[in-house]
């Protein structure tokens, strides 16, 4: 076998031409389950091949502790997806979750990629007992004991609450899953006998997060079970009144899904309410803001007129300043401070309005490309 074909090499606008194309209706959904894997390598390139021939697109990361998939795939192959996993004893059942808002474009390709870790938590597995977990509470228990008085914790980073939440949860400051549980224990350790409440996307994370906090001495915690993504679809399915509100981040090319309609966000350049999130579209910064209509003309889809200044140069002086700076494509970081950008993108106009340019090296590079042309 030629484990060199078993991976995707097309460029990302080529992919996206071809989605288009394809012209199925395809159904995103996740799953995850923490199981012991042997022979991992061989796993992978055996689901890459499986997955790869039922129009799997999608991101799966696959460890010695686990899976945690989160795939598109044909509504038609539904049926034979389930069956190839029920094959296979390690995902036999594994409970999935759809996605309620879905355009069928949420992934361009496939990748299976293997991992020291299911999720990048940054705990020392072995430092606490981690199938203690918390109880685990469906929509409407949850509901309940949020009516009761029980604190509310959300378990994800900054940036992924900013746009949808429950109601008066605790909302981490830190950008890292360790980061935030850190945060958790410190500023609860005077409740450690208070019920909590903990929630994150798919319940993945609170799987750790909840024996953390136990080992930690927390005593009355539960966790939302299938996380806000299958909350969403319980509230729907039974009618009930979701807590949560606004829409809920995700980790594929939708950056998030409707909840409700409630906004409870505000547009970082320039206050309005808002709730459009999205990346800087010059690709040496890709920072992910929230952002107005407006303010995404006003400033060519860039988080600042700097990005801006560079994207709307002809695409061959773009490239050239460009050259030998480093994108971000793939890491995922947001402006956590609004007030900041703010003032940077008054300094930064005041400065245009001066100068007529932010980057006085781009003469030089716009020289140097036309003698070497
Ligand atoms: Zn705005
Ligand atoms: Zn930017």
């Amino acid at each position: 076998m030629d484990i060199h074909r078993l991976r995707n090499l097309d460029r990302p606008d080529i992919l996206r031409a071809k989605l288009e194309r394809e012209g199925v209706e395809r159904t995103t959904l996740s799953f995850y389950r923490y199981v012991r894997l042997t022979e991992v390598e061989a796993l992978r390139h055996e689901l890459y091949q499986e997955w790869g021939s039922l129009g799997v697109l999608g991101r799966i990361y696959l460890s010695q502790e686990g899976i945690n998939a989160q795939v598109s795939l044909p509504t038609v192959h539904l049926e034979a997806f389930r069956a190839a996993l029920n094959t296979r004893e390690a995902f036999a059942d594994v409970p999935w979750k759809i996605a309620v808002e879905d355009d069928g474009k949420s992934f361009l390709k496939l990748a299976i990629k293997v991992k020291k870790k299911i999720v990048a938590d940054g705990l020392a597995d072995d430092a606490f007992d981690v199938t203690n977990v918390g109880e685990h509470l469906d929509a409407a228990a949850f509901n309940r004991k949020m009516e009761q008085g029980a604190l509310v914790i959300d378990m994800r980073n900054n940036y992924e609450c900013l746009i949808g939440h429950f109601e008066g949860a605790y909302l981490p400051k830190a950008d890292t899953f360790r980061g935030a549980i850190e945060e958790v224990v410190d500023a609860f350790k005077e409740k450690k006998d208070a019920e909590v409440l903990m929630y994150c996307t798919g319940g993945i994370r609170c799987e750790k997060a909840s024996a953390y906090l136990k080992h930690q001495g927390f005593t009355k915690v539960a966790q939302l079970h299938g996380g806000i993504i299958d909350y969403a679809r319980q509230i729907k399915a039974q009618r009930l009144e979701s807590k949560y509100k606004g829409q809920n981040f995700v980790f594929d090319e939708r950056l998030a899904e409707r909840i409700t309609d409630d906004v409870v966000s505000t547009c970082m350049q320039c206050g309005t309410k808002c709730d459009r999130i999205t990346n800087c579209n010059e690709v040496t910064c890709n920072m992910l803001l929230v952002q107005c209509e407006a303010c995404a003309t006003k400033y060519a889809n860039c988080c600042s007129p700097s990005c801006s200044e560079i994207h709307q140069l002809p695409i061959e002086a773009q490239r050239a300043w460009r050259k030998g700076r480093s994108t971000r494509s793939t890491r995922t970081k947001a402006i956590n401070d609004p007030e900041g950008l703010r003032r940077r993108i008054r300094e930064e106009e005041e400065l245009l309005a001066l100068n007529g340019t932010l980057h006085p090296e781009l003469t030089s590079v716009t020289i140097q490309e036309k003698t070497s042309a």
